[in-house]
C-alpha cells in the first residue's frame, strides 16, 4: 500500500512469537520503508532488527501510542512480493511466527543472529597436535579437568581439527577450556586460509548428449507444461538409473534460454555431488551451489550474485527454496521423497510444499522427481489433480538388478549373525574378481543395547529415554538423541555384576567383523561417525569411485542417489531396522530405503545383484521391493492408511506438550486435549476432526524433558488450519510446558 495513508510499518521481529508489531514512519524514512526491508526498531529499551512485512493504514492500529522506526537497513528490499507473500503462506501453514520464516528464509546473519565478517577468510583453527591413545594416559593428562577432556576427545571424534568459532557456538567449549589443552601441549591454535568451497573448482562430469526415447518423450512433456500459464505439478517417477537428472538439466536449460530462472533442490549435497557437478557443467557461473559446508560469508555472496541476477541457476538443500532466484520458471524437487525436505525445528516446513507453492505464485512448472515418490505425491498424481510423467526403465545397458531375499530365521549358528553364508560367499566372490560392494546397516556405533544379564538393568540417557549405544573405538557409550555419552561399563552399575551383554549391531561392529572374515580386503564405511569433517563424504565416494575400495559399508547415506558404476553387490544387514518403528510412516520408509539401496547395483557396464537379510520376509514392503514394484506398493499402503486414517487420506498435525517436570506435561496434555474436544464439538464446521490423544510420546523423554502428545486429523487443510491457528493462539499452555505444532509431519517419535 501507498499514498499518504500508508505511515505505518507492520515488522515481525525474530522471536518465537506470532504478533508482529506496528511502527511509525517518519518524514524522512517514508521513501525507503517499503516492504520487505530490513529495519531497526526500538522493543523495550534495546533495538532489535525486524522486517517490514507490509505497509498498513492508522486505521489498522487505533488507538495505539505508536514509537518510530530508527533506520531503514536496506536500499531495496532483501525480499521481494512474491518470496514476502510465500513466506506469510509458511508462518500461517505451519503455524509458525514469521519473524521466525523470514530469518530462515534469509542467509544467516542478515534478521538476527551472528553472521561471520563476509570479508573473513582466515580463520582461527584448533588441532589437535598430540595423541593420547591409552585411558591411563588420558586419566594422568586431564586428572580432574573433565571440560578440557571433553573438548579434546570432541575434537579427536570430528577428525582431530576444527574451526575455534564452532568449538564455541556450536559444541560449547569457551576460549578457556581451548586454552588449557594448548597449555597442556595438546593441541594447537592458529590463523588458516579457510578451506575453500570445493564445488567451486570440481571437475565437472560429461553430460551424455543423446537421450533415449523415453527421456526425449518425458522433457518434451514437461518443457510444454513450463510454457503453459498455469504448468502445475508434475511427478515424474523414474527407476534408479533411468536418467532423470540429464532430464533435469535439460528442462532447466530451455527455460533459462527463455530468460527466466531456475531452482533444483536435492536431499543432501554431500551425498549429490554427481548431479551438482552436471549442472555445473551445464550453467558454469549462472549456477549458485548452496549447501551447509559454505561459510556464512560464502552464502551470502551467492545470495547477491542470484537476487541481482548476476546468477539464474540455484542448486541447494532445503532452505534454498527460499533463494532469491528472479522469475524462476521451473523448480524441481529431486527425490522428492526424501525426509529431509522437512525442517525439524520452527519453522516447521516440508521444503516439497514450499516448492508446489513457490511455483504457483510464480507461474512456474514444479517437478516432483522419484523412484519412489511419497504417497502424498502419488495418490495427487494417480487421480490427475498433477500430472504423472514415468520414465520406467534404465538409461544403462542394464535392467534392474536382481534382488533376493535372506531369511535370517534359517540362519545357524551363534548371534550376532551378521553375513548369512550368502552374503558371505557374495562378498567374497565380488572381492575376488575385483568388483565392489555395498552393505547397508540403517545404524550406527557396535552395540546398540547394553544390559545386565544378572538384574535387566539397561544402560539408557540421563535426559532421553532412549537407550545408549556403545561406540567401541571410542570406549564411550553414546545417545543419538543428544550430545550425553558416557564412558563404557565393565560391571552392572545397579548390581555390580560384570555380566553385561552388548547387543544389536551397529555398522561399526559390522565393519570390525569384516576385517575379520576378509582380512585383505579394503573396507570403507560411512556414517555420521566418520563423515564429520567437512569433505569427508567426497573423500571416502572419491576413493571408492578410484576403486580403492573393494566394500563400502553405511548407514542411509549409502542409499541415496550415488551413481558407482564399480558396484555390482548390494548387500542389507538387516532390512527390519526400520520396519517395526511405532510410525504410521515405518513400510513406506522401508520399501524406499531398500529400493534407493537396491538401486546402486549394476549401473556400470556389469549386471547387479542384491541380496536383502530380514526377519520378515512376507512384510509387502520387503515384497514389493525384491520385484521393484512400487505401484504395487502403494496400492496396498494406501489402502492400510485408509483405515487408522492417515495421510494421504486425511490431513494431520502432532502437537508435542513438553517440559521438565513430568506431571506438569501430563495434566497440561490432558487439559489441552479436553479444550481441543470442546472446541470441535462446539463448531459444527470441524465435526470431521478426529483427535487422538493426548499420550506419551514414543520417544517420551528427550533432552531432558517429558513428552505428551495429540494427533489431531482432519479431511480439510483449511479447517485443519483453522483449528491450528486457533489453538496457537488461545489454548492455555501453563508455565514450564512448551507446545509445539508439527503440521504433516514427517514422523511420530
Ligand atoms: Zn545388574
Ligand atoms: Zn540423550
Amino acid at each position: 500500500m501507498t499514498g499518504p495513508d500508508a505511515t505505518i510499518a507492520r515488522v515481525s521481529l525474530p522471536r518465537p512469537v506470532r504478533q508482529s508489531f506496528h511502527y511509525r514512519i517518519p518524514d524522512e524514512l517514508r521513501e525507503s520503508a517499503v516492504a520487505g526491508v530490513r529495519v531497526s526498531v526500538p522493543f523495550g529499551r534495546r533495538r532489535e532488527t525486524g522486517l517490514i512485512e507490509a505497509l498498513v493504514a492508522p486505521s489498522a492500529a487505533p488507538g495505539l501510542k505508536l514509537r518510530a522506526l530508527h533506520r531503514v537497513l536496506d536500499s531495496e528490499p532483501v525480499l521481494d512480493a512474491d518470496l514476502l507473500e510465500l513466506c506469510r503462506w509458511v508462518a500461517d501453514y505451519y503455524v509458525a511466527p514469521a519473524g521466525l520464516v523470514f530469518r530462515a528464509a534469509l542467509p544467516p546473519g542478515l534478521l538476527g543472529g551472528g553472521a561471520d565478517d563476509p570479508g573473513e577468510l582466515r580463520r582461527q583453527v584448533v588441532k589437535i597436535t598430540r595423541d593420547l591413545p591409552t585411558l591411563t594416559e588420558r586419566e594422568q593428562v586431564f586428572g580432574r579437568a573433565r571440560r578440557q577432556r571433553e573438548a579434546y576427545e570432541t575434537l579427536e571424534a570430528i577428525g582431530g581439527r576444527a574451526e575455534v568459532s564452532h568449538m564455541e557456538k556450536q559444541l560449547g567449549f569457551g576460549r578457556s577450556i581451548l586454552a588449557g589443552l594448548v597449555e597442556r601441549g595438546l593441541a594447537e591454535i592458529s590463523l588458516e586460509t579457510v578451506e575453500r568451497d570445493p564445488f567451486a573448482e570440481q571437475e565437472t562430469d560429461v553430460l551424455p548428449i543423446e537421450l533415449n526415447r523415453r527421456q526425449q518423450r518425458v522433457l518434451a512433456e514437461l518443457a510444454d507444461l513450463a510454457r503453459q500459464p498455469e504448468p502445475g505439478v508434475a511427478v515424474l517417477r523414474g527407476v534408479t538409473g533411468s536418467g532423470k537428472t540429464v532430464v533435469y538439466i535439460r528442462l532447466m536449460r530451455s527455460v533459462v534460454d527463455s530468460g527466466r530462472g531456475a531452482i533444483l533442490l536435492v536431499p543432501e549435497i554431500s551425498l549429490t555431488p554427481q548431479t551438482v557437478s552436471r549442472v555445473r557443467a551445464e550453467f558454469g557461473d549462472e549456477v549458485a551451489v548452496l549447501h551447509s559446508g559454505l561459510s556464512d560469508g560464502e552464502r551470502k555472496d551467492a545470495w547477491t550474485a542470484l537476487r541481482t541476477g548476476r546468477k539464474r541457476v540455484v542448486v541447494g538443500t532445503r532452505s534454498a527454496i527460499f533463494a532469491p532466484v528472479r522469475d524462476p520458471g521451473v523448480i524441481i524437487v529431486d527425490e522428492e521423497h526424501d525426509g529431509s525436505y522437512k525442517q525439524g525445528e520452527t519453522p516447521r516446513y516440508h521444503a516439497r510444499s514450499v516448492a508446489v507453492v513457490r511455483a504457483g505464485l510464480s507461474g512456474a512448472l514444479c517437478v516432483l522427481g522419484s523412484a519412489t515418490p511419497s504417497l502424498e505425491s502419488w495418490a495427487r498424481a494417480r487421480t490427475g489433480q498433477w500430472t504423472a510423467l514415468q520414465l520406467p526403465e534404465r538409461a544403462t545397458p542394464h535392467p534392474l538388478p536382481e534382488v533376493e531375499v535372506v531369511d535370517l530365521r534359517e540362519e545357524e549358528g551363534p548371534p550376532p549373525r551378521i553375513l548369512s553364508k550368502r552374503l558371505r560367499d557374495a562378498l567374497a566372490d565380488r572381492i575376488e574378481r575385483g568388483e565392489q560392494s555395498l552393505l547397508l546397516l540403517n545404524r550406527r556405533g557396535h552395540s546398540t543395547w547394553v544390559s545386565c544379564e544378572s538384574c535387566g538393568w539397561i544402560a539408557v540417557c540421563r535426559s532421553c529415554n532412549v537407550s545408549l549405544t556403545w561406540h567401541r573405538k571410542r570406549g564411550r557409550l553414546v545417545c543419538h538423541h543428544c550430545a550425553h555419552e558416557e564412558p563404557s561399563r565393565e560391571t552392572c552399575p545397579e548390581c555390580g555384576a560384570g555380566t553385561l551383554a552388548y547387543t544389536g549391531v551397529g555398522t561399526e561392529q559390522v565393519e570390525r567383523h569384516l576385517g575379520e572374515v576378509f582380512p585383505a580386503a579394503r573396507i570403507a564405511r560411512m556414517d555420521v561417525d566418520t563423515t564429520g569433517r567437512k569433505w569427508s563424504h567426497r573423500d571416502i565416494l572419491d576413493s571408492v569411485r578410484r576403486g580403492e575400495v573393494d566394500v563400502l559399508l553405511g548407514t542411509q547415506m549409502i542409499s541415496k542417489g550415488l551413481d558407482l558404476p564399480g558396484v555390482t553387490l548390494v548387500g542389507v544387514i538387516d532390512a527390519d531396522v526400520g520396519l517395526n518403528l511405532p510410525d504410521f510412516r515405518a513400510s513406506e520408509r522401508s520399501f524406499q530405503l531398500l529400493s534407493q539401496v537396491a538401486g546402486r547395483a549394476g549401473r556400470g557396464r556389469r549386471p547387479g545383484k542384491v541380496l536383502v537379510q530380514t526377519a520378515r520376509p512376507s512384510h509387502f514392503a520387503i515384497q514389493c521391493a525384491l520385484v521393484h514394484d512400487y505401484e504395487g506398493f502403494a496400492e496396498r499402503e494406501l489402502a492400510d492408511r485408509e483405515e487408522p486414517g492417515y495421510p494421504p487420506h486425511l490431513r494431520l498435525a502432532n502437537l508435542v506438550i513438553s517440559g521438565r517436570d513430568e506431571d506438569a506435561v501430563e495434566s497440561a496434555a490432558l487439559a489441552l486435549g479436553d479444550w481441543l474436544e470442546g472446541l470441535v464439538a462446539a463448531r459444527r464446521e470441524l465435526a470431521a476432526t478426529r483427535l487422538l490423544g493426548p499420550a506419551p510420546c514414543p520417544i517420551d523423554r528427550l533432552r531432558g524433558r517429558w513428552r505428551w502428545h495429540l494427533l489431531i486429523k482432519q479431511p480439510d487443510a483449511a479447517a485443519l488450519g483453522a483449528i491450528l491457528r486457533f489453538t496457537a493462539s488461545h489454548a492455555a499452555i501453563p508455565s514450564g510446558v512448551r507446545l509445539e505444532i508439527d503440521r504433516d509431519p514427517e514422523s511420530l517419535l
